[in-house]
């Protein structure tokens, strides 16, 4: 009967969470948020539970909106995780086109931008997050024409052959939604070209069969977004840390520990990634009771129905090589499914000598991050998909292709071989980097280039 109210565990969150308790710290000027969402609760139940100073932490106003009766279900389940999520990650046939869904996606953008035009005040400025409402931005110029808008995606934009698959009136009205904002980011300069490409191709070549040609000026740009590196690396040089890392290698012994950390979603391919472990442990019988694979997978979507069939597969496959390869001293696989504090992830980071990232699409990927940032022993590898965003930053990682479980399989001998003076130079050299470009910098360009005059942006980048 009572409302708790926790972060989630998402990418998103994290990182916005980070900024706002930096600028809490930093800025002289820090003044007040409204972070605005969805609740995924009917309204009458969540205000029976809360109270309204619940709702607001420090300066941080949590103002949620209420998609009422199956909207919510259409929407979040609907268009965001059965259309959008699937196809922006290439996963074209997983796709389930229902006009229902687009509906109840245009009412909760609507209704979003209702909201936001309620709070605003002249001289604020709107940062809209992520696939879930690429209408509002030109939803909420139509209500506040003078308005400073930024929109950041926060998974990739995929090509343009496949964004076209989706009907015309759906692809158009995203695109035109999207360029409601002044500034619209993305992780990476491929996404960045996906997208100018889908609007030369469907907007401004179609200018001359009539369409209506874009007035405003707006900045599209890539800011790949980081983490809080300053804090993974302080907690994981911090005694209570160091104690647990301790009690855990303790009880491995001399196995080394590969670990992956991961929402259980089909994108992650944890599938590929166990068929390739299964295969390292088939070619490699040497390091039976010398390796442990921990594999945390976080409760995600178990509204849609591919979320609930991949998490059985994924069991069963878990079982099928624990019973095969374990012996009673060892098992090969230590699988939780849950999500963990701050402290117990960076626990998890600092003990493992290798990280298992190999999603088979993902927008960034902060988890690879976070591992670097968490190494203050300046020892440990990185084994990273090269079709996740930050593959482009993380360079010295061991860049794989998770479609691929020879390749896979073989990488993960490769980092266990891999000579500690050689983990030194890679790690440090990704660590230089996540430093110098943490979530501080993310923000902070963003808000910079949102706040300068789009005209001087625009002529510094022709
Ligand atoms: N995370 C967490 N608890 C967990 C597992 C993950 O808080 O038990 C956080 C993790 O620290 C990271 C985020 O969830 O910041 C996952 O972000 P990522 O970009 O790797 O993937 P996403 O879930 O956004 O696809």
């Amino acid at each position: 009967g009572k409302l708790k109210i926790t972060p989630s565990s998402g990418g998103l969150a994290t990182a916005l969470y980070s900024f706002l308790e930096n600028e809490k710290t930093t800025s002289d000027q820090f003044g007040s948020y409204y972070w605005i969402g969805v609740a995924d609760i009917p309204k009458k139940k969540f205000e029976r539970a809360s109270s309204a100073d619940q709702l607001v932490e420090n300066n941080l106003v949590l103002h949620p909106i209420f998609l009422e009766g199956r909207c919510h279900d259409l929407f979040y389940n609907g268009f965001c995780n059965s259309v959008l999520w699937p196809l922006f990650h290439y996963f074209p046939s997983y796709v389930i086109y229902d006009q229902h869904f687009f509906d109840a996606y245009k009412t909760a953008n609507n209704i979003l931008a209702d909201q936001i035009a309620e709070l605003y005040s002249p001289g604020d400025v709107i940062w809209i997050h992520d696939y879930h409402f690429m209408l509002a931005p030109k939803l909420l110029r139509e209500r506040l024409p003078n308005a400073t808008i930024g929109f950041f995606l926060h998974v990739p934009f995929p090509s343009f052959e496949l964004f076209r698959i989706q009907p015309k009136k759906w692809r158009l009205e995203i695109l035109e939604g999207l360029l409601g904002a002044d500034v619209v980011g993305f992780h990476t300069a491929d996404y960045v070209h996906h997208f100018n490409e889908s609007v030369f191709r469907m907007i401004t070549q179609q200018k001359r069969y009539g369409l209506k040609p874009y007035e405003r000026g707006v900045l599209v740009k890539e800011f790949p977004i980081s983490i809080d590196y300053g804090k993974f690396q302080n907690a994981s040089n911090q005694p209570v840390i160091k104690r647990e890392v301790k009690k855990i290698r303790n009880r491995f012994g001399n196995c080394k520990l590969l670990l992956s950390v991961d929402r259980l979603d089909y994108t992650k391919a944890i599938i590929n990634r166990l068929e390739s472990f299964e295969l390292f442990l088939s070619k490699n019988p040497d390091y039976k009771e010398k390796v442990t694979y921990l594999l945390l997978l976080v409760p995600t979507r178990d509204g849609v129905l591919k979320y609930r069939e991949n998490k059985k597969e994924v069991e069963m496959l878990i079982s099928r090589i624990n019973g095969t390869y374990g012996l009673l001293s060892w098992t090969p696989i230590i699988y939780q499914y849950k999500s963990l504090d701050f402290k117990k992830l960076v626990t998890l980071y600092s003990a493992a000598d290798i990280a298992l990232v190999v999603p088979v699409r993902d927008g960034m990927n902060l988890v690879a991050k976070e591992y670097i940032a968490s190494r203050s022993t300046l020892s440990g590898v990185l084994i990273l998909s090269e079709t996740a965003g930050c593959a482009n930053e993380l360079r010295d990682a061991i860049l794989v292709n998770p479609n691929d479980r020879h390749e896979v399989a073989e990488s993960i001998l490769q980092a266990l071989q891999q000579p500690m003076s050689e983990q030194r130079i890679r790690i440090n050299k990704m660590q230089s980097h996540l430093k110098r470009y943490d979530i501080r910098r993310w923000a902070t360009e963003f808000i910079q280039k949102l706040s300068t005059d789009l005209v001087e942006v625009i002529n510094d980048h022709s």
